[in-house]
């Protein structure tokens, strides 16, 4: 390496300053979910992102999907996923399949986490009594069966973790008074963690690269979108299916004091890092400047 590559990495470092500072000792909430990580070298690099975050001393808080390794299992059974408005009507079997499913998720990602150097610890709504929900209510009068609806948050057991620099990997399920698992989305776990925590940001990492005006143009994107457009965004149609979830998320977590959130493109080499630590905008932020 010349000279002048050498400098070059030096003036990368001190452009992050600022941003290292402005993060510094503050909670960012990361969620990670679908097809994408079944990649190992996507996964690799976003986990690789969150221990670089956690070492320049800011909070990442990460929570997991993992739907696509369910719908796998429940294929494998002869029997098939089904859902209702984006739902997954889940039945005892589904719901055991899916905790087996998403714990062991859970553990790889500790495992990868603490093999790349960082702390994390696996924190369970439902173990940890971290979330508590209520059974979601019958649609278009069908019963969807063990899908929670989160009614609150503990979060004593996770800022004791984030206090004591661990990161903590939470997955989608929550208790219902009934003691029961339930299956939540993990973008609505995102939101109700982040706005807990008094969270600076959250950014939700997925398998496009952000809002798009026309899903078949990925040159769509549309960069900036304020809380007030959200509604409009989904009753026209423009926002559809995953997406839904996701921006009514991002709704969530303003409401509840959140500063910024993100919807990027998990499929770019280091999207989180380019997010927080430059501001060259990659992917949608949803704010609220009203
Ligand atoms: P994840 O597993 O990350 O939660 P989802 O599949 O639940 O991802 O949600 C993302 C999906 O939402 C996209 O792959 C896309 O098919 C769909 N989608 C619907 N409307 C839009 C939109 N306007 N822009 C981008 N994606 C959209
Ligand atoms: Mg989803």
């Amino acid at each position: 390496m010349g000279m002048d590559d050498i400098i070059k990495k030096a003036d990368v470092l001190i452009e992050a300053l600022p941003y290292i500072r402005n993060f510094y000792d503050k909670v960012v909430v990361i969620k990670y979910g679908g097809a994408a990580m079944t990649d190992e070298k996507i996964r690799r690099n976003v986990l690789e992102d969150i221990v670089f975050m956690s070492y320049v001393g800011m909070r990442p808080v990460l929570v997991h999907g993992g739907g696509p390794f369910v719908s796998k299992r429940i294929e494998a059974l002869g029997k098939e996923s089904k859902f209702v408005q984006g739902y997954r009507v889940t039945d005892e079997q589904t719901m055991a399949i899916a905790e087996e499913e998403f714990m062991k998720i859970n553990r790889d990602i500790v495992r990868e986490i603490t093999s790349l150097g960082g702390s994390a610890i696996t924190v369970s709504g439902k173990d940890d009594t971290v979330i508590e929900v209520k059974k979601h209510p019958p649609i278009d009068g069908e019963d969807i069966g063990y899908v929670g609806e989160i009614q609150k948050i503990n979060r004593d057991v996770v800022e004791k973790m984030i206090i004591g620099d661990i990161i903590p990997v939470i997955p989608p399920i929550g208790v219902g008074d009934d003691g029961h698992a339930y299956n939540i989305n993990a973008d609505q776990v995102a939101a109700h963690i982040a706005a807990s925590l008094g969270a600076l940001k959250m950014v939700l990492l997925t398998n496009v690269g952000g809002i798009l005006e026309d899903i078949k143009d990925p040159l769509s994107r549309i960069a900036h979108v304020d809380a007030s457009q959200v509604g409009e965004l989904i009753a026209s149609g423009v926002v559809s299916g995953g997406m839904v979830p996701k921006v009514r998320a991002c709704l969530q977590a303003l409401e509840g004091g959140v500063k910024k959130t993100h919807i990027v493109d998990v499929g770019v080499p280091h999207a989180l890092l380019l997010e927080i630590f430059t501001d060259k905008g990659i992917g949608t932020e949803i704010v609220k400047t009203i």
